[in-house]
């Protein structure tokens, strides 16, 4: 009898190097190719995070369409698009996913792999793909997970990592549904919002992750360690966007990288692609991470419930230009330079005491690489809150990270063209500008662009007193 096999796809939105579709090939003469939308999961709105992975969604279905491959994409309960395949494939016997390791996916994953097993009699074959190592593979010597990234990251570069597979769909053959009101093209394209467009027009695909990969790794991995602190350089890869996707493979990546020639600059991106894994592993082993704050101490911390200040900061208003600049640069384009992420939520949560998960909310609606595990792990870094993160004490000066980063003022200009006649060296502080000067750049502050709105020495003095606090109510 011929072996009937779904191929259940989910953020390993491509056909190159995806472990799941691999073993699905090998072992199946025949595979249905699906997706799914819980439409419980999807935002209220549709949001920049969600149009664009679904406009990622929709470029899959087109590539494999190409290859005569119908990619089936289902609405409504999970439960219930397996139920019809079921009822209408009743010779089939295999499930290939690459399975999620926390979070909302790690349970969903959990439970239908119960479900699948048996109410289906299904052979569930859940492979790990998303990272180079997965989150229970790098233990200390003592059995514990790592805590502390530096260790982590010695740890992890003594380990091997797998190479690309290639994979060859051409004499697949593909099983068929009939049609179902549970999968309809126009519930799809409903999904993708025109007014996000700058977030995916001609950015999206394989092709297009591989060409931005071979692109940076030719003009800018030599210099990325100097270069990448810069936030008008660009001299970052942007790939997260595909990684987050799954446009492009983690392998891919990693092995093109290693291809190049040695460098400080390649040394320095290995790193970072470590700290994905570093993210997920935290997140894997702290699962209550996305609820409440890792450390204990920080718990009790009281955040000011100011809607004001937050609708400052989320639309790039608060009189600091390089916070306002990355506002808006996130607003725009739904992507936002690391640095500036490490500034504009140090801003919230120690300048203006907000909740860093209003902030971890904010960046889920608008960014186009939302990662649970970077986006967490990474506020509650800048929050003080998460296992190796930036001591409580030690606080961002808005106005010296400008001076430093963004010293010209070349990246603020890009975003603020409010700020454009000033000359770098008074760019940082606007509201320090003498009325002459004022009417010499054409600005008039508090009127075209705000006074900042909160004074940074107070405020820090504050914010350290609300940590220590907190460690006293522990
Ligand atoms: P590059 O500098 O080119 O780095 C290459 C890749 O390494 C990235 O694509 C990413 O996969 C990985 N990487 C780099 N830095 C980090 C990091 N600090 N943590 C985890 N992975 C990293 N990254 C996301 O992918 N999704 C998020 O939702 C996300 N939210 C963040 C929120 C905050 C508050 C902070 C401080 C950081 C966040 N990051 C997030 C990490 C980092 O900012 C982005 O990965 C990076 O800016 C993406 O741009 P790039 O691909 O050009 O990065």
């Amino acid at each position: 009898m011929s072996k009937t096999s779904v191929m259940w796809f989910r953020r390993d939105l491509r056909v190159s190097d995806n472990i799941a579709l691999a073993h699905a090939v090998e072992n199946s003469d025949k595979i249905l190719f699906v997706f799914h939308i819980d439409t419980q999961q999807l935002e209220k709105q549709p949001t920049v995070n969600q149009s664009s992975f679904f406009a990622s969604v929709q470029q899959l279905k087109k590539s494999l369409k190409k290859q005569n491959i119908n990619l089936y994409v289902f609405y409504g309960e999970l439960k219930d698009m397996f139920n019809h395949i079921k009822k209408q494939l009743p010779h089939w016997r295999d499930l290939y996913f690459n399975r999620d390791e926390h979070g909302y996916g790690g349970e969903r994953d959990q439970v239908i792999t119960k479900y699948c097993q048996e109410k289906l009699n299904i052979s569930v074959h859940a492979t790990m793909d998303y990272n180079l190592h997965a989150a229970h593979d790098i233990k200390k010597a003592d059995g514990h997970y790592y805590q502390v990234f530096t260790p982590y990251f010695k740890r992890w570069m003594t380990l091997v990592k797998s190479n690309p597979i290639t994979i060859d769909l051409t004499n697949i053959s593909q099983e068929h549904l009939t049609v179902s009101t549970l999968e309809q093209d126009s519930m799809l394209d409903a999904l993708i919002d025109e007014k996000h467009s700058y977030a995916y027009v001609d950015q999206i695909g394989e092709d297009k992750a591989r060409k931005i990969l071979s692109d940076f790794i030719e003009n800018k991995l030599t210099q990325y360690d100097q270069n990448r602190d810069v936030p008008s350089l660009d001299a970052t890869s942007h790939l997260s966007r595909y990684l987050r996707t799954g446009e492009i493979s983690i392998r891919v990546v990693y092995e093109g990288i290693k291809q190049a020639p040695d460098s400080d600059g390649r040394s320095t991106f290995i790193k970072e692609l470590c700290w994905r894994d570093y993210y997920n592993m935290i997140y894997a082993t702290h699962p209550q991470q996305n609820e409440s704050a890792i450390r204990p101490e920080f718990r009790q911390i009281r955040w000011r419930d100011d809607k004001i200040g937050f609708d400052d900061w989320q639309t790039g208003h608060t009189g600091f230009p390089i916070v306002d600049a990355a506002m808006r640069q996130l607003n725009e384009t739904g992507w936002m330079h690391n640095r500036l992420r490490m500034i504009v939520a140090s801003f919230l949560t120690k300048d203006l005491l907000i909740n860093w998960q209003w902030g971890e909310n904010y960046f889920k609606q608008k960014l186009v690489d939302y990662d649970p595990a970077s986006n967490i792990g990474g506020w509650q870094w800048a929050a003080s809150t998460g296992t190796d993160s930036v001591p409580y004490f030690r606080i961002f000066n808005p106005t010296l990270q400008s001076k430093k980063f963004d010293p010209q003022g070349l990246f603020i200009k890009k975003y603020i063209p409010e700020l454009k006649r000033i000359p770098g060296a008074k760019i940082h502080e606007p509201n320090k500008l003498s009325s002459i000067d004022q009417k010499r750049y054409h600005i008039s502050i508090g009127h075209d662009y705000p006074k900042p709105i909160v004074n940074h020495k107070t405020a820090r003095i504050n914010a350290i007193a609300a940590y220590e606090k907190s460690k006293t109510m522990n």
